[in-house]
């Protein structure tokens, strides 16, 4: 991948694929994570003495036309705060407005356009669509890592007709990762949770060829617990994912991959913040109850071992963290790694995200990617359709 670094940019159209998918209330920009974090990569343009031209998609419109509540007009107001300079908006995405503003731009001026998804092309990878937003710009840069796993026009198609470069953070993400995978700092202890099995098998699969330790919580513990034969009574299970389970569980020791799982949980007698719960061992879950958080041994048992890592991925969370009283094991956990200053720590998205800014821990880990499917697929081995294109 070339990144914005082997670029001249100054005086260049430089049309640029950002994620900007961010949460708006009224109007507003509740959470601006998202746009933060692509600033480096904007700010280094401006700089440089760029005409930069943002485009990204939020939300699920869909796809046949404008929908006010998904405009990208809140973005272009926060944006212009973040960066203390006036950004113009576009109110269409590669027609009149966007083409009149966008060669309109004067060194170092931003540009958003709207919303990508506005027009059904967009996930299509439509090649008349690339054309058109391809017109946009002299060169293309992608630093939308959310987005990478998809084949869209903004994120593949375009990458083929313009000189194409990744952002900042596009390249910090993908490094970290297949950094970590190729050559981890050794042990390399993996900790997945959430709440399914068949969500999880293929990075599972690919983590036990890769990791000295896997730690297995959330929802999805229960299916290797019935693998392994215990009763789990009426904890989220999947019965036909137990086979496959039973097949990691062979991989793990074959390979010599240290799996652990847990050993007691929080029970509880409906999925409820008030209900009543009962910790207890994995061989005697009560027939009428369900499991929602690993228990106090289980969390000795995994802090140990991320505690001996120099090398921590996580990504899912080790019980029902959004209600209190199941967010012990997962807070537990990510205090863990957290904990572990001397480890290369990486958060790979989603769940485990919120649940590492729930109990304020993010200034405490290494990395915290902002892709959860993206990073999830880079895991498993899978081609990234938005790095390929960058290649
Ligand atoms: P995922 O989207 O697959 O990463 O799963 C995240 C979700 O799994 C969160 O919303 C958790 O509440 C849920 N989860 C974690 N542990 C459990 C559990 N033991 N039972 C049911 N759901 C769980």
């Amino acid at each position: 991948m070339k990144t914005i670094n082997e670029l001249n940019a100054a005086g260049k159209r430089v049309l640029v694929r950002v994620d900007f998918n961010a949460p708006v209330k009224d109007g507003i920009v509740t959470d601006d994570t998202r746009l933060r974090a692509a600033l480096p990569t904007i700010q280094k343009l401006i700089d440089d003495g760029a005409r930069v031209i943002l485009m990204s998609h939020r939300g699920r419109p869909s796809g046949e036309g404008f929908e006010e509540e998904f405009s990208l007009r809140p973005a272009a107001l926060r944006l212009s705060e973040l960066l203390g300079k006036p950004v113009s908006f576009a109110s269409d995405i590669a027609g009149a407005d966007a083409t009149a503003k966008s060669n309109a731009l004067k060194d170092g001026e931003v540009l958003i356009v709207e919303n990508l998804r506005f027009d059904k092309r967009e996930k299509k990878n439509d090649p008349a669509f690339c054309e058109e937003l391809a017109k946009l710009g002299d060169v293309y840069v992608n630093d939308a890592f959310g987005t990478a796993h998809r084949a869209h026009a903004s994120t593949a198609g375009v990458a083929k007709l313009l000189p194409a470069y990744a952002g900042f953070l596009m390249e910090k993400e993908v490094s970290t990762l297949t950094g970590m995978l190729d050559e981890p700092k050794r042990p390399f202890c993996a900790i997945l949770g959430g709440s399914k099995v068949s969500d999880k098998i293929q990075v599972i699969d690919a983590l036990l060829d890769k990791a000295d330790t896997l730690i297995i919580g959330g929802g999805m513990c229960f299916t290797f617990l019935l693998a392994q034969g215990y009763s789990v009574g009426t904890s989220l299970k999947e019965d036909d994912w137990v086979e496959r389970a039973g097949e990691m569980l062979e991989k793990a020791e074959q390979k010599g991959v240290k799996l652990l799982l847990p050993v007691d949980v929080v029970c509880a007698d409906k999925f409820a913040e008030d209900a009543a719960t009962k910790t207890v061992a994995v061989d005697a879950i009560p027939d009428d109850m369900m499991g929602l958080d690993i228990g106090p041994e289980t969390v000795k048992l995994y802090a140990a071992a991320i505690a001996e890592a120099k090398t921590v991925f996580w990504n899912g969370p080790m019980g029902v963290f959004e209600m209190d009283a199941f967010a012990v094991g997962t807070r537990d956990v990510a205090l863990a790694v957290a904990d572990n200053a001397e480890a290369d720590t990486i958060i790979g998205g989603g769940d485990s995200v919120a649940a590492v800014n729930k109990f304020d821990l993010a200034d405490r880990m290494t990395f915290i990617s902002t892709g959860g499917g993206a990073s999830m697929e880079l895991v498993e081995g899978k081609e990234l359709p938005g790095v390929v294109a960058l290649a």
